[in-house]
């Protein structure tokens, strides 16, 4: 069977009522990042996130770098971070000139491994550097072990971050990640599970640190007859545009979850009988929203995920290996590390198969039948 139709990874699934609220913005001259979407937005967000107080914003990289200051991160600084992730996690930790240190995966949850948090934090604390904050990725949608995490973060008394741009709806012993480090973020880019074609927000219990992030989203202005700054602000707020393709999205998101969810089930009952071939397992506790289905090959008992990745790509499928650890990243070659190789034994072996809700099963059964003609 040949295929015109290239299969994304995880492309823009748009739902009905999207284009609604973007016409009702253009019609009642909502255009700026001001407006009742965008309030309507940071509402409906909070809703799903315990009531939390919310910033929507510009992106994710944008929530994590504001998380950041808001924690008085400066130069030189030590901040604690998942070394299995996408740079945008690391990335604002230098835009303010501080230090990161990259942090190894456990192979449960392949997220931050809390027993190297912690001999992280002992040897920095040996070393008179108390590191200032920590930020937890939840990768793929699954969430880390919050358990242990948020217990050494109260034994040591470093605030988290929950980097859950991949993980919206996913949840740990029935809470919503996000709300359990004193901020989280989320990113609605193109390719997360929701989208607002590009956009994020930051989320904390704390509402004093949430109004402090959107005057620093707003450039830091305070209200005089004239501009008064006193503050460094960032022009990152999300527009009243965008946050209406958000709404529209957000009565979508359960939808969401469960299709990702059954898409994963569908990949796990098709392939994971064929020797060499493993998935992540959900653990009691977790309930992901499996935003990318990812797989992991034997490279003995397999042709191993490159040639797969190719071998797919022939026949038009997009795949993507594993996210390649911080620490093996050129332009973080400077960074401390403390590693046990499990990230890197899943960037050698793991492969995100296409995960966009879109599909149909005709699709997926054409993508399952590949990867068994390939192996
Ligand atoms: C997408 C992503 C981000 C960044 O979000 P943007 O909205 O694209 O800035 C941060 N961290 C992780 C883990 C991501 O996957």
């Amino acid at each position: 069977m040949k295929r015109n139709k290239k299969i994304l990874l995880s492309p823009p699934h748009i739902g009905v009522n999207e284009l609604k609220f973007v016409n009702k913005a253009f019609e009642t001259n909502w255009i700026a990042p001001v407006g009742p979407n965008l309030s309507l937005f940071e509402q409906k967000i909070s809703e799903i996130s315990l009531n939390y107080h919310v910033a929507a914003l510009s992106s994710g990289t944008a929530a994590i770098h504001l998380a950041l200051i808001l924690l008085g991160i400066k130069k030189d600084d030590e901040v604690l971070c998942s070394s299995f992730t996408f740079a945008a996690s690391v990335n604002p930790v230098k835009y303010l000139m501080a230090n990161p240190i990259f942090i190894d995966s456990e192979k449960e949850s392949w997220n931050m491994c809390p027993e190297l948090l912690e001999k992280a934090i002992k040897d920095r604390l040996k070393k008179n550097k108390k590191p200032k904050a920590i930020i937890l990725v939840h990768l793929y949608g699954m969430p880390a072990n919050m358990e242990k995490i948020m217990n050494i973060s109260r034994i040591y008394n470093i605030p988290v971050i929950e980097d859950a741009a991949e993980s919206l709806g996913s949840k740990y012993l029935g809470k919503p990640l996000g709300t359990f480090g004193e901020f989280g973020i989320f990113s609605f880019n193109g390719n997360k599970i929701i989208t607002t074609s590009g956009g994020g927000a930051l989320i904390s219990k704390n509402e004093s640190l949430i109004e402090k992030s959107k005057y620093l989203a707003t450039q830091a202005r305070n209200k005089k007859p004239y501009y008064e700054h006193l503050d460094i602000g960032y022009n990152y707020r999300l527009s009243n545009v965008s946050a209406g393709i958000g709404l529209g999205q957000l009565e979508v998101l359960n939808k969401r979850v469960l299709a990702k969810r059954a898409i994963n089930i569908f990949y796990r009952k098709s392939l994971s009988s064929i020797s060499g071939i493993s998935f992540i397992d959900e653990s009691e506790q977790n309930y992901s929203n499996f935003w990318l289905s990812t797989m992991i090959l034997d490279k003995k008992k397999t042709i191993g995920a490159e040639n797969l990745r190719l071998y797919l790509e022939k026949n038009n499928i997009e795949s993507r290996r594993l996210w390649r650890p911080m620490h093996l990243q050129p332009v973080f070659s400077d960074c401390i590390s403390y590693v046990n190789g499990v990230s890197e034994e899943l960037f050698d072996k793991g492969l995100c198969l296409p995960s966009g809700t879109a599909m149909s099963e005709e699709d997926l059964q054409f993508i399952v039948d590949k990867i068994k003609n390939a192996i």
